[in-house]
């Protein structure tokens, strides 16, 4: 058995869009969004299950970076502040884009991605 990608952030955000999809369906009564809500769950489930897991943590990356980043820098500024000063850096991991949190200021450091285990150097 190959292993199973699972939920994350984006399979989380698809189920949610596909329960609002399907309240509001069943309010205006239409079909067509009544199917596009069980195309998302039918697509969430196929993520979860699949076992491609580095394409599948790629699009959770873009997921994050191009829905979650900027609703965060809208609601959380605090957040953004914080992430400056306490002496980290976040890079993304060359082989499957996962974001990795760096010590500042130490030079050439050796990071281990906790998702891919690849090895890989990192400026810091
Ligand atoms: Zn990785």
């Amino acid at each position: 058995m190959q292993k199973k990608y699972g939920i994350d952030e984006y399979g989380i955000f698809l189920v949610w869009i596909a329960i609002v999809a399907v309240l509001v369906a069943y309010f205006i009564k239409s079909t067509l969004l009544n199917g596009i809500s069980s195309f998302i769950v039918i697509y969430a489930i196929f993520r979860t299950m699949s076992t491609n897991i580095l394409k599948r943590s790629q699009e959770n990356q873009i997921f994050l970076e191009s829905v979650i980043d900027p609703i965060k820098g809208i609601f959380g500024k605090d957040h953004k502040d914080k992430s400056k000063d306490d002496g980290f850096k976040y890079i993304s991991c060359p082989s499957c884009g996962q974001r990795l949190r760096i010590p500042k200021n130490k030079g050439k450091i050796k990071v281990r991605c906790p998702k891919c285990k690849e090895k890989f150097d990192a400026k810091s």
